[in-house]
């Protein structure tokens, strides 16, 4: 085993604890964010939402305690939600993937850790988090389209130092991703004007236009394609199989979120070969 692989690994191992970390602070984000509550209360002690014990570090022990408690309380067994365990697990995993796919993980030149990983992390938890709270309460918190903006900016750093100046590869990235901003929330806008707000919320293109100065023009214009598409899927899904027993609007948050996501990976890939396949 070569000592790059090696080094990936182990870095990679320590991501994904980080991950499952963050991720618990993620769900402490998803149950507080929509209660408006300031985040200096963000620090109280975490309880049982059924019987309000005070939860200690053996209970809020990322994905282990939900797994060995078996999904319910320790001191009223009712049952604690899934999203527990699936928040965490999901931001390990898309730390894992930013640093090995997205930032091609250690290599004779240096860890892969940089500025840019940084930012995909605060781009994948934000995607997260506004993914959640979006299908659970259907709003989008600013916090975490300004979290994504914040994201795109420490990737053109990461990009300026990487290309050490205004190179014209630098100017056609910054181009690409000021292209990004209004490419499909400009969109979004026009639906909102057109239809008096009533089919897209401010929520959605606010989101759009930071993951556009994340990802560049081409790759959000793949991923709203994608979250259309995985839209109409869950829509069709949910149809066969669960007939009547859900009904109600079903927000497009989660699925630009999850589009967004994909994209991050392999959307200017398919912009350009979809372009190579018609043109
Ligand atoms: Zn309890």
């Amino acid at each position: 085993m070569q000592f790059t692989h090696f080094l990936t690994a182990y870095i990679s191992i320590v991501l994904f604890v980080l991950g499952t970390v963050i991720g618990s602070f993620l769900n402490v984000l998803i149950y507080r964010l929509p209660l408006g509550l300031k985040f200096d209360r963000l620090s109280d002690h975490s309880f049982c939402p059924n019987c309000k014990h005070r939860l200690y570090a053996k209970d809020l022990f990322p994905l282990f305690s939900w797994l060995f408690l078996r999904g319910k309380c320790r001191y009223c067994k009712a049952p604690i939600s899934p999203r527990y365990p699936i928040v965490e697990a999901l931001n390990g995993v898309m730390y894992v993937l930013a640093y090995v796919v997205l930032c091609g993980g250690a290599t004779e030149q240096g860890t892969g850790l940089s500025l840019g990983l940084l930012g995909y992390l605060a781009f994948f938890s934000a995607l997260l988090v506004a993914a959640w709270v979006d299908a659970e309460h259907q709003i989008i918190p600013d916090s975490q389209w300004i979290v994504i903006f914040v994201a795109g900016l420490l990737l053109a750093g990461d990009k300026l130092i990487a290309e050490k100046g205004f190179t014209p590869d630098f100017v056609s990235f910054i181009i690409s991703r000021g292209i990004g901003l209004v490419a499909v929330s400009g969109l979004f806008f026009l639906i909102a004007l057109v239809t008096g707000g009533r089919a897209m919320g401010g929520g959605d293109i606010k989101l759009m236009a930071a993951v556009g100065f994340v990802l560049g023009w081409k790759a959000v214009v793949v991923a709203l394609f994608a979250a259309a598409i995985l839209g109409a899927l869950f829509a069709l899904l949910r149809k066969l199989f669960f007939k009547k027993k859900m009904r109600g609007v079903v927000p497009f948050g989660p699925f630009l979120a999850a589009g967004s996501a994909l994209c991050a990976f392999v959307g200017e890939a398919i912009f350009d070969g979809y372009l190579d396949l018609f043109l």
